[in-house]
């Protein structure tokens, strides 16, 4: 045993009484004790074996050493800090600065290089990324490693792996360094240059604990600890002690790897989030390249989850707007009221100038326009085409909602004086008067009559019914039927205005009973365009949100889907967390790492889903049904995707922080 070492410091490392039992309780094992009360010190600067049979109880030790295990009872004081009073979290804190761990099996992670796996145990120190490559790539120099940083751990040797795991042990500074069985897997060669350098370290003031089957890489080291069954069954200086310059750098009380080359990596203080985000996130992108094709087929999920709610909600979209259009067209408080044959029999009714001023006497009718329409040759020097001729009053622009884009309508004054006057649609302006900017002042001879421009109405555009409103043109009621419509002796139609989309039901109700009454029988029609609208515009607003509802369902889909893919990686990763945890991740690093990972899959899926969408809807444009797409709804679509990652990202990041470390490193 080593003595002289300063009597007034606690010792490094104290056991007492550690017992440690697996299963029982509600674990469904029977309970077994492995370790059966274990009493030891170990001093700083110490080289310590603990040598003893397989199944002796030595892993377990160094697990509870090391911080990823809790003893079932006793006490283990690391530097007179009881270590059973941490949480997981410090636990792993404590892992991060003290120790440093070296396996069998090397456990490092297979996807990284060389460099990233020495930089691990930094990374979650908070070093940042310049300083933590350099500080990896002049440990893996100084290990004999300088032109493999890059290299992947599939690429070096069982020896070259092992010296890799030594440069990660003494990343953050390796006070303590745990080696279970480090020799284990290597050839003698590669053996004995590990046991060299394990030599080294131990002369730099490095406190080593090394584990071991074998006697005689036992002996190597200053003190022996024997094992029997969970028992302590020797203590004492080994054989190496003597010829070791360390045993008095040990005995000196160096109380920690003061003396090595490299200082230990600062552990920053908080770091900031995008960085761990980035690393998360490029751990992510690699874990995602790990299996392409299942990545792909989870991703499609979400890309048809995102594409559909975007292409529905732009397809329903068009649907309302197209309805929206023509309620502009017509307006939406616009009936159309006419003379019919009654069902009892009997001839059609005629709506008379008397009928209609009673009409507008009705409380909730704003206007009566009686139209007269016929398609009628209209001339303008030798150009001679059939034309639309559409009879109405002053107010016609605004029971339609048609704003002119040049000139004027005419006025009441004018309708009454029979002024010939007439204003153009907009194509009919281009059929008549192409090239002219300005036709205001020209002369169309309209049946045999002329009429003046004195305006045009702005472009329609929209379609309604086989005729164009653009084709038209547009004269006053009363001198259309004195100079065009002669024989005419009563409108075609007549437009009722109600004075706002909610009176169109009263208006329409009233005019019946007023119409009844004079006429004493139902010789009339009128035809709600209107509330037809309405309706058909309300079922489009259901039908648009039934569809996004059907594609939310496809989202909610691919979000099962990659909770399930994620749940995969977690088990399929288990080693890679329990590394991850040995060299000090925290719980919440963990998780972070796995949340990221789903939500960049889901990102993913919704940049793809998005793009995906777009195409479609250019598709479906292309082929002549309406689609509007709406930046919100892309938007909206997008952020579901990311909290879909989110929701169902979270329980399987969860159940992989919460694993035991030990458990962890013992999986595949
Ligand atoms: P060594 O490293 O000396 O070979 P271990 O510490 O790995 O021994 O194991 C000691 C004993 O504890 C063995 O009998 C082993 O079967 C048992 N053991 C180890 N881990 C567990 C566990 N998680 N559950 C139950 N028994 C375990
Ligand atoms: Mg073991």
């Amino acid at each position: 045993m080593v003595s002289g070492a300063s009597a007034a410091a606690p010792p490094l490392i104290a056991l007492t009484g550690v017992r440690k039992r697996y299963g029982g309780g509600s674990s469904g094992q029977p309970e077994t004790e492995v370790l059966h009360g274990i009493d030891l010190e170990i001093r700083a600067g110490e080289f310590v074996a603990i040598v003893g049979q397989s199944g002796s109880g030595k892993s377990t030790l160094m697990n509870l050493l090391g911080g990823l295990d809790r003893p079932s009872a006793g006490h283990y004081r690391f530097e007179g800090r009881d270590v059973a009073s941490l949480d997981p979290d410090a636990l792993a804190r404590l892992r991060r600065e003290a120790f440093g761990f070296v396996f069998q099996g090397y456990h490092l992670i297979a996807s990284e290089t060389a460099r990233e796996n020495v930089e691990l145990p930094a990374l979650y120190a908070g070093l940042p990324p310049p300083a933590r490559a350099d500080r990896a790539r002049a440990l893996l120099a100084r290990l004999g490693l300088a032109d493999k940083t890059e290299h992947r751990p599939h690429q070096l040797s069982g020896g070259q792996q092992q010296r890799v795991a030594i440069a990660r042990a003494l990343m953050n500074g390796g006070r303590v360094l745990l080696a279970d069985e480090p020799t284990g897997a290597l050839d003698s060669a590669s053996g004995a240059e590990v046991m060299a350098l394990l030599h080294q370290l131990a002369d730099e003031g490095h406190t080593i604990v090394l584990i071991t089957h074998d006697r005689g890489v036992a002996e190597q080291a200053h003190r022996v600890v024997e094992i029997r069954d969970g028992r302590i069954v020797a203590d004492g200086p080994g054989p190496g002690a003597a010829s070791s310059t360390s045993a008095a750098s040990a005995a000196a009380g160096g109380t920690q790897a003061a003396t090595a080359p490299m200082p230990p990596g600062s552990p920053g203080p908080a770091r900031a989030w995008h960085a761990d985000l980035g690393e998360a996130a490029r751990a992510a992108w690699r874990g995602m390249g790990r299996n392409r094709l299942r990545t792909g087929l989870t991703l499609l999920g979400i890309v048809i989850g995102v594409a559909s709610v975007i292409v529905m909600l732009a397809v329903g979209e068009g649907a309302r707007q197209r309805v929206v259009q023509q309620m502009g067209t017509l307006g939406t408080t616009i009936m159309y009221l006419g003379g019919s044959a009654p069902a009892e029999g009997g001839p059609p009714g005629r709506i008379t100038d008397e009928d209609l001023s009673a009409i507008a006497g009705l409380p909730d009718v704003a206007h009566v326009m009686p139209v007269i329409g016929d398609p009628i040759p209209v001339r303008r020097g030798r150009l001679e085409r059939q034309v639309y001729v559409f009879a109405a009053e002053w107010f016609m622009p605004r029971v339609h909602q048609w704003p002119l884009a040049q000139g004027r309508f005419y006025t009441e004054a004018e309708d009454r004086a029979l002024t010939p006057l007439v204003v153009l649609g907009h194509r009919a302006k281009a059929h008549f008067f192409p090239g002219d900017p300005d036709p205001r002042g020209r002369q169309l001879l309209i049946g045999d009559s002329p009429f003046e421009v004195i305006g045009t109405l702005a472009e329609r555009g929209a379609e309604s019914g086989a005729q164009s409103y653009d084709d038209m043109v547009f004269i006053p009621y009363r001198a259309g039927r004195a100079r065009v419509y002669r024989v005419q002796t009563q409108p075609d139609y007549t437009v009722v205005a109600a004075a706002s989309p909610r009176q169109v039901a009263p208006a329409e109700a009233a005019i019946r009973r007023l119409l009844l009454a004079r006429h004493g029988r139902a010789d009339f029609e009128i035809s709600n365009a209107a509330a037809r609208l309405q309706a058909e515009a309300q079922t489009r607003r259901s039908m648009t949100m039934m569809l996004g509802l059907i594609a939310a369902v496809s989202l909610v889909v691919g979000g099962i889907g990659v909770m399930n893919v994620m749940l995969m990686t977690v088990r399929e990763r288990l080693r890679e967390i329990g590394i991850r945890m040995a060299v000090g991740a925290r719980q919440r690093d963990v998780q972070r790492q796995f949340l990221t990972e789903a939500v960049l899959l889901t990102l993913a899926g919704g940049v793809a889903g998005v793009l995906a969408g777009g195409i479609t809807g250019a598709v479906l444009v292309a082929s002549g049904v309406p689609v509007v797409f709406s930046v919100r709804a892309m938007a909206g679509a997008f952020a579901c995707a990311l909290a879909t990652g989110l929701v169902f990202g979270w329980a399987p990041a969860r159940s992989a922080s919460r694993l035991d470390p030990v458990v962890a490193l013992a999986g595949d």
